[in-house]
């Protein structure tokens, strides 16, 4: 039953029933379309609620990575791209994945373990970038000028998310008129077609396998068809989209040159990742054994990536050394594999062989940012706080929305007893929340912690001022 409902919710938000109305011309919306900003901060606060309370969002450094990678190749090609995107992953075996106001993208696990290739993933990560390239989302929204922001955000949730996050879109549904809800899906049509037409685009100049896409399209149909309670919901059974939108994306990959792309390895070690952590441990653990002993996998590396995760799931810790040291064997090369060795040592009571790895890691793959956190952590189990922070400071310069390399450097701070520069950085993890009140609270602790030096307090009455005046203005929408 849940497989069949996810799935409808995520062909509401990608590939929504036929519409009876006859269609709107693209360009028509375009005026009415909300603006950016207005955008932007719709889908943040959406994203926000999946990424804070819902449990279902992947809180894993190495997916979220390897996802950003995937987006930036394929952004790569837009050279207009005006948006900011971020990519995610949700916790859902539904095949899907949706695009938010303001450029971002989730991907279900789901999508992740049925692509074969990794053009296939791509494929439906073009489609998503396309939605927000030509500011579909913002055009359907915009339809509804007089809106408030709030209901903007709930109409957005409503129609983006349905019930493959209900209980986000639960409250949004209820402040979202179902009838409107109704005659904003009907644009979707066109949208669709849109979206396909430039994503394809999008995949070719990024180098990806093109016919992937149409043979990702059967296979999300088939799985459509395959209710797991073995009904078919009354609108798929009539649902003409599909079929078209196949036939258009085999026409184009028809036409398109033949070109082979090869998957990344990190496409095949995140897959795995996803299986050992997903069930109980012993199953994934013996899944994976009988694929390596039976030879049984797309990728050798992959496969025993995955086996080593189970056993350190499932406390095999003996065994995950042996399997580590073939995985080694294998001679492929990632910083997931160093990450996942670190981590066996620490399991294994290790810690200075594990913090000794990462910092090693890190040399040979500098930036790399699921690196940075781990090595940040180990250090401070370590107490090498200074070092710590050292390691934070240039990457929280250069991502001062990562809320991950926030809560570390807030972490060392307090550990250090920095209390002005501790309140400072948690008034920042605030923000990234959306609470503004709370991130004010957080700087005046740090204005009257008094053990900060003249720039570091002035920074702090500039940040104070700011948000006063933004939580000002927020107060003065939410009376409008
Ligand atoms: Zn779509």
């Amino acid at each position: 039953m849940r497989l069949t409902s996810l799935l409808l919710a995520g062909l509401l938000a990608c590939a929504p029933r036929a519409p009876a109305q006859p269609l709107p011309e693209l360009g028509d919306a375009a005026g009415a379309a909300i603006a950016p900003q207005v955008e932007r901060r719709i889908g943040e606060s959406i994203v926000r609620e999946i990424r804070y309370r819902d449990p279902a969002y992947v809180d894993d450094a190495e997916v979220t990575a390897y996802l950003e990678s995937l987006g930036r190749r394929l952004l790569s090609t837009i050279p207009d791209a005006r948006h900011e995107f971020e990519f995610f992953a949700v916790r859902d075996p539904a095949i899907n994945a949706f695009a938010l106001p303001g450029g971002f993208v989730g991907v279900h696990t789901g999508l992740l373990v049925a692509a074969e290739s990794e053009s296939e993933l791509a494929s439906v990560l073009a489609h998503e970038i396309a939605h927000v390239t030509q500011r579909h989302i913002a055009r359907l929204i915009g339809a509804q000028q007089q809106m408030q922001l709030p209901s903007m955000v709930a109409l957005a949730a409503a129609i983006l998310l349905g019930g493959s996050r209900p209980d986000l879109a639960a409250g949004a549904a209820a402040a979202a008129q179902g009838t409107m809800v109704q005659q904003q899906l009907s644009y979707t049509r066109d949208f669709e077609r849109e979206a396909d037409r430039i994503g394809f685009r999008t995949l070719q100049e990024a180098g990806f396998d093109v016919r992937a896409m149409p043979a990702f399209f059967e296979k999300m149909q088939r799985y459509s068809r395959l209710g797991d309670d073995g009904t078919v919901p009354s609108y798929l059974r009539t649902h003409p989209m599909t079929t078209e939108r196949i036939a258009d994306a085999q026409g184009r990959a028809a036409s398109a040159p033949y070109r082979q792309s090869l998957d990344s390895l990190d496409f095949h070690l995140v897959r795995a990742k996803l299986r050992a952590e997903s069930g109980e441990a012993r199953d994934a653990v013996e899944a994976f054994a009988a694929a390596v002993r039976e030879r049984r996998y797309a990728n050798e590396a992959a496969a025993r990536y995955g086996l080593v995760t189970a056993r350190l799931r499932a406390r095999q810790l003996q065994e995950a050394r042996t399997d580590l040291a073939a995985l080694r064997a294998t001679g492929a090369a990632s910083p997931m594999i160093e990450t996942l060795a670190a981590r066996v040592q620490q399991a294994s009571g290790d810690a200075a062989g594990a913090l000794a790895a990462l910092g090693a890691a890190l040399q040979r793959y500098p930036g790399r940012l699921p690196l940075i956190y781990a090595y940040a952590q180990a250090l401070q189990q370590a107490g090498r706080h200074p070092e710590a922070l050292a390691t934070l400071s240039e990457p929280v310069r250069r991502q001062p929305q990562d809320a991950r390399l926030r809560t570390l450097q807030a972490q060392t701070y307090a550990a250090l007893g920095k209390r002005l520069l501790q309140h400072q950085a948690q008034a920042e993890l605030y923000l990234l929340r959306g609470s503004v009140p709370a991130a004010i609270e957080q700087l005046q602790l740090a204005r009257a912690a008094g053990d900060g030096n003249f720039y570091e307090l002035s920074a702090v009455e500039a940040r104070l001022k700011e948000l006063r005046a933004r939580h000002a203005q927020d107060e003065r929408d939410a009376k409008r």
